[in-house]
């Protein structure tokens, strides 16, 4: 972004934007007077930026990143906003993707003898541009023609100098939208980002686009040369991005409500009340309550202070952490047939966890409806689901995963029911990681999955 001291507009921005990786943060700013300043580290926006931190971030104009590590491993080396030296000024990268076709880009790079410090994919594509930088000396051709080299998913904010660059890859699998600022513009993730920064959503960026901002000047667009067809991630509606982004057209709240709305026309169930797995469940809980009549209830207290489960490296840990994270009221169950409504099942672990919760409070009948299909394939585009053994309906059907949840019964939203909710042609989504059908050619996808994640 870009206007008066950039760093506390993009505090606002990465704290809006905390849930989409809580392993590290970071921030690049650019001052004519002194150059590149960065600051960045493991853990919490809120922790690593104090206000000492945050001052010391000269310049109007920067970049800021909030990490979920899916290729590279977690580890400060692989924190972003990633500098690469280029002919002239450095440029700063923060990226949200995988690109699944850097290690062969990497290879070929380390034979022309280039030196890489970190695992992660972006700072092969930093290289890469700052080759083609070199080769061109125009910084849209060099992107354009990295871009053209790299396959696979990456919404980008670059910093070179005091211009700002931000591309999406040509299927613009993972969200970017551009934003107008009080004096100045910005861009971001999800469009909430932009709100809390006092400003408000110009246009999603278009798959495939570069759009560069100068200092003082409106955003320019340069457009890559191979634009495919759309493939926006379903999982960014579905769970990802927070309820109050719109995301390529459509509002993230309204679509998880109509979820929900769906599920309850699609898998009626005779039940007295209908609990939300919070957070993530609760406007497709609503949703499903106003269709069905089936009356609302928060029934499970989330603790706003236990930290994540999804990552936690071994099943009983997470199991453990499912009950810190979340205690039923036992009054809300006690006799009742109850509907529970999850966003998603990829483990399993929430909702076993949870069942046995409700049933040890006395849940007369519990039925399961998940807001999304069974998620059967790994994601290569930046969703932390890389293994396919991990996955429970990967080789169950619903009734067997119904049974090993403990549930009473277990219904899906079907593909349909997602497209329609989503609102968007079925073409332009991509569905990969419940169809298994991709919207890229991934290299030896048997060899890819073998790998140990940390090799990603
Ligand atoms: P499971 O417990 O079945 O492994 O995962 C599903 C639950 O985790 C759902 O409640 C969903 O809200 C949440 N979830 C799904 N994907 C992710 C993710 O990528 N990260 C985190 N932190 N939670 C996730
Ligand atoms: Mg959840």
């Amino acid at each position: 972004m870009s206007g008066h001291g950039a760093a506390p507009y993009i505090y606002l921005g990465l704290r809006a934007l905390q849930h989409r990786g809580q392993e590290s943060a970071g921030m690049a700013t650019w001052s004519s007077h002194a150059g590149l300043y960065q600051h960045k580290s493991m853990g919490a926006v809120h922790e690593i930026f104090n206000r000492d931190a945050v001052e010391s971030l000269r310049g109007s104009v920067g970049i800021g990143h909030v990490r979920y590590a899916t290729t590279g491993r977690s580890s400060a080396r692989n924190a972003q906003p990633v500098i690469i030296p280029t002919i002239d000024r450095e440029i700063a990268i923060g990226h949200n993707g995988d690109i699944v076709n850097f290690m062969s880009v990497k290879k070929s790079m380390q034979r022309e003898g280039t030196a890489f410090f970190g695992s992660a994919d972006t700072e092969v594509m930093g290289q890469l541009i700052s080759y083609e930088y070199s080769q061109t000396h125009s910084m849209p051709t060099a992107i354009r023609r990295a871009m053209g080299a790299l396959s696979g998913a990456y919404a980008i904010a670059m910093l070179h100098g005091n211009t700002l660059y931000a591309f999406r890859d040509p299927n613009g699998i993972r969200p970017l939208c551009l934003g107008a600022l009080e004096n100045g513009y910005a861009v971001a993730s999800e469009s909430v980002a932009i709100e809390l920064m006092g400003g408000g959503l110009i246009r999603d960026i278009e798959p495939g686009e570069i759009v560069m901002i100068e200092k003082g000047q409106q955003p320019r667009s340069y457009k890559s040369q191979n634009t495919s067809s759309r493939a926006h991630c379903m999982f960014e509606w579905v769970y990802f991005s927070r309820p109050d982004s719109v995301l390529d057209g459509k509002l993230v709240y309204n679509v998880r409500k109509r979820i929900g709305e769906t599920l309850a026309r699609e898998s009626p169930v005779k039940a007295d009340v209908i609990v939300p797995v919070p957070d993530s469940g609760r406007p497709q809980a609503l949703g499903f309550s106003e269709e069905s009549g089936i009356s609302y209830s928060e029934g499970l207290i989330k603790s706003r202070f236990v930290e994540r489960t999804f990552i936690l490296p071994d099943q009983k840990l997470r199991r453990q952490a499912v009950r810190m994270k979340l205690h039923p009221i036992a009054d809300v169950f006690n006799g009742k047939r109850v509907v529970l409504l999850d966003d998603s099942i990829v483990r399993g672990t929430t909702l076993r966890e949870i069942v046995s919760m409700v049933r040890s409070v006395g849940a007369k009948e519990v039925h399961l409806r998940i807001g999304c299909p069974p998620i059967i394939a790994p994601c290569y585009f930046g969703i932390d689901m890389k293994d396919r053994n991990d996955l429970i309906a990967a080789s169950r059907k619903e009734a067997e995963i119904a049974q090993e949840l403990g549930a009473d019964s277990l219904k899906y939203l079907s593909l349909n029911g997602l497209v329609k909710s989503i609102g968007l042609p079925e073409n332009q989504i991509c569905m990969g990681c419940i169809t298994a059908k991709y919207p890229l050619n991934i290299p030896q996808e048997q060899q890819r999955f073998q790998q140990s994640l940390n090799d990603f």
